[in-house]
């Protein structure tokens, strides 16, 4: 099964994505991520990426069209693939649908995640991850079991995101209503859109996702 989890930065697209991973074995693809592992590696990509990120903005279409169209060719993805943070934009949606069907992928569900403004500055601003195995937690709404200790790799080590920052946010939010919103009558014509309330608790937003997909 292919999907797409979309909605406002810090909806909960990760969280949840990695859930649908553990369980189902399709593999979480998120665009931020391998743009961070490009800025960590130092590529060229990385640094001109890394000034756009930080800034709060999109990175132009055609380089993360490039990046998805050669990560969804890889052997992983295809068990199924979870897109989170890709398609951003309309030209990105539209360049999707031309590769799945020039691959003779379906689209199963998209699957917005709603959550307001106000409670997206608090989820970006509590954001932290573990350094060695990425799990991720907040501030107040996940903390580890044991402080300052990942619950599951037992790693001391965590990192923030350079963009997670109150200003940043502001204009990440902007860039999802103006560019990443627009999507979703995209979607909503095909007959493939769904909404969860995103504000919920992880657990029931897991669940509400599982019903959609069949597999509650
Ligand atoms: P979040 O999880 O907060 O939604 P991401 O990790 O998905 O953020 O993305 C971080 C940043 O990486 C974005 O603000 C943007 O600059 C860039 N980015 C990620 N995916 C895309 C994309 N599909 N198109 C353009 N820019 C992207
Ligand atoms: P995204 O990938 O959409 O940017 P994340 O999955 O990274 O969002 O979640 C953003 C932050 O909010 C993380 O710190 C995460 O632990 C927390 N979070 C995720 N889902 C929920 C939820 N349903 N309720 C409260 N906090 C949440
Ligand atoms: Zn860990």
């Amino acid at each position: 099964m292919n999907l797409i989890l979309l909605g406002p930065p810090g909806a909960g697209k990760g969280t949840q994505a990695k859930r649908l991973e553990e369980r189902y074995g399709m593999v979480q693809l998120s665009t931020g991520d391998m743009l961070r592992a490009q800025v960590a590696g130092g590529t060229t990509l990385g640094r001109q990426a890394k000034e756009i990120m930080d800034r709060g903005q999109l990175v132009p279409d055609e380089i993360m069209i490039g990046m998805i169209a050669e990560r969804i060719d890889q052997p992983d993805a295809k068990g199924g693939f979870i897109l989170d943070g890709f398609p951003r934009t309309v030209p990105q949606a539209e360049a999707l649908d031309r590769m799945l069907a020039e691959k003779g992928l379906r689209l199963e569900h998209v699957i917005e995640m709603r959550v307001d403004d106000a409670a997206l500055v608090e989820r970006i601003t509590g954001r932290f991850t573990c350094a060695k195995c990425g799990q991720g937690y907040h501030d107040r709404f996940k903390r580890p079991k044991v402080d300052s200790i990942c619950d599951v790799c037992g790693s001391t080590e965590f990192t923030r995101r350079a963009d997670d920052n109150a200003e940043t946010v502001t204009r990440r939010l902007a860039a999802y209503h103006q560019q990443t919103a627009p999507i979703l009558p995209y979607y909503r014509e095909r007959g493939v859109l769904d909404s969860v309330d995103g504000m919920a608790e992880m657990d029931r937003v897991t669940a509400e996702i599982e019903r959609i997909i069949g597999r509650s």
